[in-house]
């Protein structure tokens, strides 16, 4: 397998102020904001020389991102790889006895189908597989 590094998920409190604090920073423009419902956050991207970094603010004071930062503050939240048929990949990682956070693929930012992989196998970092829709 070689998986590419589609994108590196960041908590943030904030889009508002996160966005032009990391246009500072990479000295490029926010491409794109997306609302995901599914999900409960906000997003926003940009892009780095084919990886992207998002940015995700939670719209709900329970979701999964605010609860991320309540527990451990703002900072890297999950890193995601591109997969070629995520259906294969979730079921080669189940049978190689990682714990998927969703039993089937679910819609994602970026038009694209996700699934994660529970921390608590992967050395405590938050997988993304991530498939583009067709
Ligand atoms: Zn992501």
């Amino acid at each position: 397998m070689d998986y590419k590094v589609d994108h590196i998920g960041i908590a943030v409190n904030s889009l508002k102020t996160s966005i032009p604090l990391y246009e500072r920073l990479l000295d490029s423009k926010c491409y794109k904001t997306e609302q995901v419902s599914g999900e409960q956050v906000d997003t926003a991207f940009f892009l780095q020389n084919g990886a992207k970094i998002e940015l995700l603010e939670s719209l709900d004071p329970n979701g999964v991102i605010a609860k991320f930062i309540a527990k451990k503050g703002e900072g890297l939240h999950h890193i995601a790889f591109e997969v070629p048929d995520i259906q294969a990949e979730m079921e080669r990682l189940k049978n190689e006895g990682f714990t998927l956070l969703n039993e089937a693929p679910k819609l994602g930012a970026d038009n694209k189908w996700v699934c994660f992989v529970h921390p608590r196998d992967t050395n405590g970092v938050l997988i993304e597989l991530c498939q583009t829709k067709a």
